[in-house]
């Protein structure tokens, strides 16, 4: 095999340069969720850096400084990966483990270049603090990765640099320097090289694999909510409507909707302005919510009307649940409990009309319940508003219920 250590050396430290511009290039593109990935683009031009120190042994750093130098930055480098790694899985970061690391490492090279001048001493000790970094990453991906292809993958790559840097360590523990200088010219440090530099890019191809995984679920998740309030938008609402309609159909259960639409909402905007309307808008999100159970699904269908997915529900709970928002909205909103009450004191007080339908067959589609649920909150809102209507069970035409 024709690899000149060199040669390896220089490519793979051009790629990871390369790599850090993909890195921080997501970091910037990417939500700000996604973190971590700015530690990462660090980590790799540290040890893009470091690997150049030590390919320049014979350079202006000399022999003593050039090895202590690399060791320094190539710590530095590994204690990015493993912060970067940490915020991505919003842990905290370890900045004390990565300061002990690398100052740990400086002495420890010192004592192996200056004072016992000891290949594997020093080679061992490096291992050792390489191991502890990328063990406890294993650990983290484990703990805290979703249940996915890219964890798995991004796992394993991690867990196999952990077993290459720890045999690496052992092997220089339990041979003399004089064993070990074969590895350091023989073909045992050719392949030591290829690994580790080839595995520091497959880990950051890894890393970039989880992040992108993370940015596709947030993407998703955004296509399917309502940016102002952050329930589930017409699209969302739809998905969620399919599953629970077979679900519905195979449990032979009928499901209740509900029609919610802010009274005078417009007069709102007029004398208080737009972004009081938008507060308006969230606040009556979150106390709509509050009134469900976690099964229940709400959706804002546009403007100013919300509407409420009750599965498994009858008429009865359906109104009871309608009651319920009515009467948090009805009551001074000082002695509301939500975190958000503060807030909410400073708003205009509103009403809502609520139209409410439970389907009549399990075979009626959305449409149709929603038709009814519609006309039911329009004659709440002919019979004065800030009140709940019940949908007849067949559609009725406009103006009927006059
Ligand atoms: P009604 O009691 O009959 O429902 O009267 P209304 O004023 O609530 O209904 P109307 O349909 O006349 O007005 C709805 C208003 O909602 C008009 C529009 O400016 C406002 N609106 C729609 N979307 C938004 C939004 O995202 N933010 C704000 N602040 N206002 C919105
Ligand atoms: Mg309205
Ligand atoms: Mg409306």
């Amino acid at each position: 095999m024709a690899l000149d250590p060199a040669t390896i050396v220089l490519m793979s430290t051009v790629m990871a340069v390369a790599m850090s511009v993909v890195l921080y290039s997501a970091h910037s593109s990417f939500p700000r969720e996604i973190k971590g990935l700015k530690q990462w683009a660090i980590s790799l031009v540290l040890l893009a850096f470091g690997s150049g120190i030590y390919a320049s042994t014979s350079g202006l750093l000399g022999n003593i400084l050039s090895p202590l130098c690399a060791n320094a930055v190539i710590l530095w480098g590994l204690g990015f990966g493993l912060i970067g790694t940490q915020m991505f899985y919003s842990r905290e970061s370890s900045w004390w483990l990565f300061h002990f690391v690398w100052v740990l490492g400086m002495v420890a090279s010192g004592y192996y270049v200056i004072v016992n001048p000891d290949y594997s001493g020093r080679l061992a000790i490096f291992s050792v603090l390489a191991f502890v970094l990328y063990s406890y990453q294993v650990v983290l991906i484990w703990g805290y990765g979703e249940r996915h292809f890219s964890t798995v993958f991004f796992g394993l790559l991690m867990l196999f640099q952990s077993v290459v840097v720890l045999i690496r360590g052992v092997l220089a523990m339990t041979h003399s320097s004089d064993d070990m200088n074969q590895f350091v010219s023989g073909p045992h440090q050719n392949l030591y090289l290829l690994t580790s530099h080839f595995m520091t890019l497959l880990l950051t191809v890894g890393f970039m694999t989880v992040a992108t995984r993370r940015l596709q679920t947030i993407l998703e998740r955004r296509s399917t909510l309502d940016p102002l309030t952050q329930v589930l938008n017409r699209r969302g609402f739809n998905e969620v409507y399919a599953k629970e309609h077979a679900l519905m159909r195979r449990e032979q259960t009928v499901m209740t909707m509900l029609s919610i639409d802010l009274d005078y909402f417009k007069a709102i905007n007029d004398c208080y302005g737009h972004s009081t309307g938008d507060r308006v808008l969230t606040d009556v999100a979150s106390v709509i919510a509050k009134a469900l159970r976690a099964s229940d699904h709400v959706a804002r269908f546009g403007g100013e009307e919300f509407v409420v997915l009750l599965p498994a529900t009858g008429l009865e709970r359906g109104h009871h649940v309608a009651e319920r928002i009515q009467t948090v909205l009805r009551a001074p909103r000082s002695e509301t409990e939500s975190e958000q009450s503060a807030a909410a004191a400073a708003l205009p007080p509103y009403t809502v009309s609520i139209g409410i339908a439970c389907q009549v067959s399990p075979d009626e589609d959305l449409d149709n319940i929603l038709l009814r649920a519609d006309r039911a909150l329009y004659c709440a809102k002919e019979r004065g508003r800030d009140r709940i209507e019940i949908a007849a069970e067949a559609v009725l035409p406009l103006h009927a219920s006059a």
